[in-house]
């Protein structure tokens, strides 16, 4: 599962202006792919798109070779974590938010799979009291640590399809590249991993897509990218 497929998509928000201009890719299943290029380009339109947000004006959209028109929207969103710029949290605790939608368990439960899932070490990182700060309340977390509690959440939720639009936005350059190659690791060949980021600071990446006024302007690996200038 998670094999990925863009077939000639369009898109347009607004019919004087296209946000996808007839774009294909393919994104085999398990890869880590990072969608980078300037505002506007059209990265978060490709994830809106894949997570049935809308549907394309005309081309297809096709996940383990079945056009996700034809699949069920339970379905596909049960397959599909997203991870969004700005993550809304319950105001509850943080072990509530990590183990909301996935696990219908007491925070005992969820405190054992986080930690199994070696979610405290590497995503959460919070550097005190870990037992303490997992009970506070997720309103009064900072940006990033909101960041990295809605990673947490979608992690342990383990779907084959995670879709990050500008989710580590709020950390430090350094940090980042730490959470990206941690979240590369932890799903390495399982989850198709896609992320959409403005700067091209993604590490780990089996397939960068330089997306640009709405069409993929260029693709390959890392060093392809390079030895092209
Ligand atoms: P990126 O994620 O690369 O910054 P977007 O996919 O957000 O790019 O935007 C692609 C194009 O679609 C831009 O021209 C943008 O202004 C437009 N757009 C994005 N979201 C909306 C929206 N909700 N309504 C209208 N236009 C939009
Ligand atoms: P992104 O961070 O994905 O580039 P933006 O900062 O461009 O998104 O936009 C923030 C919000 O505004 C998004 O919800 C997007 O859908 C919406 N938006 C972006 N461009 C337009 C537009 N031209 N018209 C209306 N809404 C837009």
């Amino acid at each position: 599962e998670g094999h990925v497929v863009f077939d000639n998509v369009s898109f347009s928000y607004d019919p004087r202006q296209t946000a996808l201009n007839g774009i294909s890719f393919s994104i085999p299943k398990g890869a880590t792919v990072a969608l980078v290029g300037p505002s506007g380009g059209g990265k978060s339109t490709i994830l809106r798109l894949l997570f049935r947000f809308y549907d394309p004006d005309s081309g297809h959209i096709y996940i383990d070779d079945q056009d996700i028109k034809k699949v069920r929207q339970e379905s596909l969103r049960h397959n599909i974590g997203v991870v969004p710029q700005d993550t809304v949290l319950f105001n509850d605790t943080v072990l509530y938010n990590i183990g909301y939608g996935n696990l219908n368990a007491p925070e005992d439960a969820i405190f054992k799979a986080a930690k199994a899932a070696q979610i405290h070490d590497k995503i959460l990182q919070f550097p005190d009291g870990y037992e303490t700060r997992v009970g506070e309340r997720g309103l009064r977390l900072s940006g990033g640590e909101k960041q990295r509690v809605a990673i947490a959440r979608t992690i342990l939720k383990d779907p084959p399809i995670i879709l990050l639009d500008e989710a580590t936005s709020a950390l430090d350059t350094g940090t980042e590249r730490q959470i990206q190659q941690a979240l590369s690791i932890m799903t390495k060949d399982r989850t198709t991993l896609v992320i959409a980021h403005r700067l091209s600071t993604i590490v780990n990446a089996d397939l960068i897509l330089v997306v640009k006024d709405g069409r993929v302007v260029e693709s390959g690996s890392h060093e392809e990218l390079i030895k092209q200038g």
